[in-house]
């Protein structure tokens, strides 16, 4: 399988070189050359594997001749093995209609896990056979830094460089990432928001004084790997629902549209999607984009669902991309003029490719405990913020009624357990696979949020390559 740029002007790679590569040199995204597809049979053929056997079955076509089938297997089954429950990601039943995908059995209590635990792997088996060292630089709303740090901790071969927004994560997402104290983890705290960090991140790697010296990695979701991981539990619950007889649809809590993204890909795949539904909290900019077309950043409001706490959504790029025609030196030149104002208007052929999958709802502070509540009183179920989101979105959906809805559950309601006990006045445990994380002690460096500071921070630590 060959990826390209969604911008149309870098080279070409294979899985592996877009594994371990960050933004494609052209400041554009990987995608691949074209989407592989399932037959129906195919598709019947899936239902009732182990999670990481399916994981293998609707991954290999991505990885092509990169890894063997008995290499991916074997990565799989230790990534999914270290997953609190059996079924890794198991479907729980609300009503008659609505279903909530558990995706936070992982070591981190969000579904980042589900990916990251992969691509450590990944990295590892890459790096080895090409003797080379990587540098990871990310930016975190905070769920992927601590999935991120989890997955390279001791690592070889790989330093991890992780920038969250000074006090806008919860303490437990930043202690899940600043007490891990292993000598290749490097946690920076910096004065902005997400995007201000997520903006650092990606001028690093344009930033040939860098990119020079280091070989730099990404663990945000502008990695396809980690896109790509996602994919396959779509697969896994709109199979147990009776896929590929039956249509199902999708209610996704979306930040950087990764998650939803993914989604999009096991459509294109041939598993029969009736809906995508994007859900956003009050930093709207997809809701706004998918409903009218209009994609314009505001200034991030800070919420109780924080990793939704984003107004520029990278992975966009990716739908615009395939929707608009896949016309890269197009979409260079949009997404520049985007650079420069913050804001640009879809043209109608992506409109009209996004509205034929995709529809929006926006959820703001009532809306969001308001669904806390209800899958709380009414079915038994304590929710996040999150997942209360995408539940809202998923009740309020107007889809044909023998159509089920599965609310991705993105996160576990102790990752963030003031906001749920606020909501329902209920305050979750911390499962007993997070330990003593209170008791532990944090490490932390506290930079500004100025490009120049952190490079020379990063510069000073990293392993050059070659
Ligand atoms: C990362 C995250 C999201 C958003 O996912 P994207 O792929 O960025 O759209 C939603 N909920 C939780 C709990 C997350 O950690």
């Amino acid at each position: 399988m060959e990826y390209v740029s969604t911008r149309g002007s870098a080279p070409a790679l294979d899985f592996e070189g877009v594994t371990l590569a960050g933004l494609a040199s052209d400041g554009g995204l990987y995608v691949p050359r074209e989407w592989p597809r399932f037959s129906e049979s195919e598709i019947a053929a899936l239902a009732g594997l182990p999670y990481a056997e399916l994981a293998v079955q609707v991954m290999k076509p991505f990885v092509g001749d990169s890894l063997t089938e008995d290499r991916l297997r074997d990565l799989c089954q230790r990534s999914y093995g270290r997953f609190a429950h059996a079924a890794v990601t198991p479907l729980v039943q609300l009503d008659q209609r609505q279903w909530l995908l558990e995706l936070f059995h992982g070591p981190t209590l969000a579904f980042k896990d589900v990916a990251l635990q992969l691509l450590g792997r990944l990295f590892e088996e890459f790096l080895s056979r090409s003797d080379d060292h990587l540098t990871i630089v990310g930016a975190t709303s905070g769920d992927t830094g601590s999935a991120a740090i989890d997955a390279v901790a001791g690592r070889e071969r790989v330093d991890i460089f992780m920038l969250h927004p000074n006090g806008r994560v919860s303490d437990v997402q930043r202690r899940q990432m600043t007490t891990v104290l292993a000598p290749n983890v490097h946690n920076i705290a910096i004065e902005g928001t997400f995007d201000d960090a997520q903006a650092m991140v990606k001028r690093m790697f344009n930033d040939p004084g860098m990119t020079g010296r280091f070989h730099i990695g990404a663990v945000n979701s502008i990695n396809w790997a980690r896109l790509m991981a996602q994919v396959v539990y779509y697969f896994a619950a709109a199979l147990q629902l009776g896929a590929p007889a039956r249509k199902v649809a999708f209610s996704v809590p979306t930040g950087n549209f990764g998650d939803v993204f993914a989604g999009y890909v096991a459509a294109q795949m041939g598993l029969p999607i009736e809906r995508l539904i994007v859900a956003t909290n009050v930093n709207d900019i997809l809701h706004r984009a998918l409903s009218d077309g209009d994609y314009s950043a505001g200034t991030v409001t800070p919420t109780a669902a924080p990793s939704m706490d984003i107004q520029v959504s990278s992975n966009f790029e990716r739908l615009l991309f395939d929707c608009g025609g896949r016309d890269g030196l197009a979409l260079a030149e949009q997404m520049r003029s985007f650079e420069a104002s913050k804001a640009m208007r879809l043209t109608n052929a992506q409109r009209e490719g996004a509205a034929q999958l995709f529809t929006s709802a926006r959820a703001d502070a009532a809306d969001m405990a308001q669904a806390m509540r209800w899958a709380h009183e009414e079915c038994g179920e304590v929710i996040d913020p999150h997942t209360a989101i995408g539940l809202h979105a998923a009740r309020a959906a107007d889809l044909p009624a023998d159509i089920p809805v599965v609310t991705l559950a993105t996160a576990h309601p102790a990752k963030f357990r003031d906001a749920v006990e606020r909501a329902t006045g209920l305050r979750p445990h911390l499962p007993s696979r997070i330990g003593d994380l209170f008791q532990r002690e944090e490490a932390y460096a506290e930079l500004p949020g100025d490009y120049d500071a952190i490079a020379a921070y990063v510069a000073e630590r990293a392993t050059p390559t070659g």
